[in-house]
């Protein structure tokens, strides 16, 4: 099983918030079916704030149609290698980043800061 998320942070401390998560069989359908749509739902999510440029949501959108990436994506996922940052993107003061991982590793298994606050 992989993970595809959306993550919110900073260029410091990229995953500090998982945004979104859904699971994938496969390493193609994990880029093909998860990681594409949620690029293009992030990007109408920033179209739709008017503090942002359109520049992130361009960057999303023209990573949607990077056939050559997402084969370096697929490939990397189908050796079990994590992607860590299929494609992010800094929106005003907010860094955004696409990736996925084998489910068992995966970074959203680890403590996060309001786990910490909650403890
Ligand atoms: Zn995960």
């Amino acid at each position: 099983m992989i993970h595809c998320e959306v993550w919110a942070g900073t260029p410091e401390a990229p995953y500090t918030w998982l945004l979104a998560r859904q699971d994938a069989s496969t390493a193609r359908r994990a880029v093909r079916r998860r990681l594409v749509p949620m690029a293009l739902r992030l990007a109408e999510r920033l179209d739709d704030d008017p503090d942002t440029t359109p520049i992130p949501a361009a960057v999303l959108r023209a990573w949607e149609s990077d056939a050559l990436t997402h084969e370096d994506a697929i490939d990397a996922l189908t050796r079990g290698q994590f992607v860590p940052a299929a494609v992010s993107v800094i929106a005003g003061s907010v860094l955004y980043t696409l990736a996925a991982m084998p489910a068992n590793q995966c970074a959203c298994l680890l403590p996060r800061p309001l786990a910490d606050i909650a403890a």
